[in-house]
């Protein structure tokens, strides 16, 4: 907990806030500079830069919410970068989604920025650099300053273009720049020190040469600075004064501040936290891509991929995320997370709002023998039993019913307590029935269980008091909707999805058997219109929701997570 001076009253200037709240030193930093006032009167200004080459992921959604959800807190704001210095790899595609996901974990920009756009600002700070001496035009091939840069334990080689002039430097700079050379042929270098321990030092490239149409600026460029080059600058344009990245950027600091310091400009600051990382799961967009252009998932939206868009389509919850990034923090050494804690929070926020329905997944006939033909009873059913304003609904009852064929045993186990010949149990919102017979097919499968009904026992309970061990759901087959339903597992079978065999690449751990589908399931017919994205809790069975492909009269559910915890049961172990 980090502890927050109460503000004045007259104060307008931003302030840390009064509430204490879970802290981190990112956030320490800016209570700092707040109070010391840093950056003067100007509020905290963060950005999320993500590069338009793929679509947002979870862990994404980790720098969302720091970004976002820092700034928010101090009142300050934060501005959507799409880093777009690559030509080559992005799309308009990459850019809308990254909107919409942004927008559906439930943040707004206050500015909408592409690093293209600062493309004359940088190229007119690299003439200055240039200018200063600090900055000159290479000709080593890319094999060759690779080369040149040493290694840990040894000092780089100083190029011989290093000391051309200054003259020579800006008309090299400049034929660049007007497409007279090759791709490959010539780079611009910052003029540091090759002999620096940090190998970012060594006269880093700035930009290269690269005839490539680019999303934004056309065939304007066939230079483009190198991210190092434009990422600090366009922090400092947009007068970022807290700039969040990942921890392989650390080594990178020196040079951001670099480049700001020799061009004298807003001195935005860097801060890096840890990647998320979870088990059975991959967070590298290239290797995301490839599942999606080698087709071993539907797309970036497939319901098993960690994309924002496949969770969403999954039926995770903008809310079960962002408490998710919460609760994980960040901190300054790298760790893998359970995939099981970020299936808990989704429970978790899905137990609170999602309605409760009954549905069966692998239908079994019930007939009930002495319940009258062609009668209908509506039955009472709670909504939410944990939101009572969520009110109640009817459910109809019938003579014929489906249950689930697990619910069922001609010859029951040990501690069975559900449907078998003799035992009576409890049909949820309905009656207690006892099973007494079976019809089967040719193959000795039973489909069919006779059954007799108890009406005194309407509503669950019976007046006599006596009791039963098992309460089962059901749906009313002459009322029921025929749905296809989606279970997803683990994308992958192994927890860390890159380790393979010598010769193997990451897709040999792909789980075959990570995608099942049910036909025809069988739902209360409350859920006839569910509309695309809505959610449910299918009774014992697990969170669901409807998914785009679903048809008038034929919906489809993708099951979002089972009813089973097991983060909880970890957390507990761990605490008892
Ligand atoms: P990938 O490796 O998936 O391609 P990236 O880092 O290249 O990711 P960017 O689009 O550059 O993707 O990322 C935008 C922002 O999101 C950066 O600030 C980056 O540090 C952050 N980010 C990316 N992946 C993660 C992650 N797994 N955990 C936390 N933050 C991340
Ligand atoms: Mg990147």
């Amino acid at each position: 907990m980090s502890t927050t001076k109460s503000t004045s009253s007259n104060e307008v200037a931003p302030s840390p806030p009064a509430e204490p709240r879970p802290s981190n030193f990112i956030r320490d930093a800016m209570i700092a500079d707040l109070n010391s006032k840093k950056y003067g009167d100007a509020v905290i200004q963060t950005r999320f830069p993500p590069e338009p080459n793929g679509y947002l992921h979870i862990g994404h959604a980790k720098a969302i919410c720091l970004d976002f959800g820092l700034a928010d807190e101090f009142k300050g704001k934060t501005n959507l970068r799409f880093d777009d210095t690559n030509p080559e790899k992005e799309e308009q595609e990459y850019v809308d989604s990254i909107m919409k996901d942004v927008r559906w974990l439930g943040f707004e920009w206050e500015g909408l920025f592409y690093a293209s756009d600062y493309f004359d600002q940088l190229y007119e700070w690299a003439v200055k650099l240039i200018k200063d001496g600090k900055a000159y035009v290479d000709d080593l091939s890319a094999e060759e300053i690779r080369q040149h840069r040493g290694t840990l334990t040894e000092p780089g080689k100083e190029s011989p273009y290093r000391n051309r002039s200054v003259e020579e430097n800006l008309d090299l700079f400049e034929r660049m720049r007007k497409g007279e050379f090759p791709d490959g042929t010539r780079v611009l270098r910052a003029k540091i020190d090759m002999a620096s321990p940090n190998l970012n030092m060594r006269d880093p490239v700035m930009y290269r040469i690269l005839h490539a149409e680019h999303h934004r600026t056309g065939d304007k460029w066939c230079i483009y600075p190198m991210y190092d080059y434009a990422h600090g600058q366009s922090d400092s344009i947009e007068h970022v004064t807290h700039s969040m990245c990942t921890l392989e950027f650390e080594d990178h600091r020196p040079l951001y501040n670099w480049f700001i310091q020799n061009l004298g400009i807003f001195p935005s600051q860097q801060y890096e936290f840890d990647r998320l990382s979870l088990t059975y799961t991959l967070l590298s967009k290239r290797r995301l891509l490839k599942l999606v252009q080698e087709k071993l998932v539907s797309g970036w939206d497939d319901p098993r991929m960690p994309t924002l868009s496949g969770i969403r389509r999954r039926g995770y919850t903008p809310e079960a995320i962002r408490n998710f990034c919460a609760a994980i923090g960040v901190s300054k050494t790298s760790g893998t997370l359970e995939l099981a804690m970020l299936e808990h929070f989704v429970r978790e926020d899905l137990n609170k709002r999602a309605p409760r329905v009954m549905a069966v997944l692998r239908p079994l006939k019930v007939v009930i023998d002495n319940y009258p033909d062609g009668q209908v009873e509506q039955m009472e059913a709670v909504n939410n039993p944990e939101d009572e304003a969520a009110g109640k609904r009817q459910v109809p009852f019938s003579k014929v019913l489906y249950i689930e064929q697990d619910d069922f045993r001609e010859e029951p186990p040990k501690k069975y307590y559900r449907l078998s010949p003799g035992t009576e149990v409890r049909l949820r919102y309905g009656y207690f029935i006892t099973a007494k017979s079976v019809v089967k097919n040719d193959k000795g499968e039973v489909v069919e269980v006779h059954c007799t009904y108890d009406p005194a026992t309407r509503g669950g309970n019976a007046p006599d008091g006596r009791k039963v061990k098992s309460t089962i759901h059901w749906v009313s087959a002459e009322h029921a909707i025929d749905a296809e339903v989606r279970l997803y597992d683990k994308l992958f079978i192994k927890e860390d999805p890159n380790q393979v065999a010598e010769g193997q690449e990451f897709t040999a751990n792909l789980d075959p058997n990570s995608l099942e589908v049910v036909e025809h399931a069988e739902l209360e017919p409350s859920l006839a219109n569910a509309p695309v994205e809505s959610r449910y809790q299918f009774e014992r069975l697990g969170y669901f929701c409807v998914d785009p492909d679903s048809r008038p009269g034929k919906p489809v559910f993708n099951r979002t997570v089972a009813l089973k915890d097991t983060w909880a049961r970890i957390e507990k172990r761990a605490g008892a």
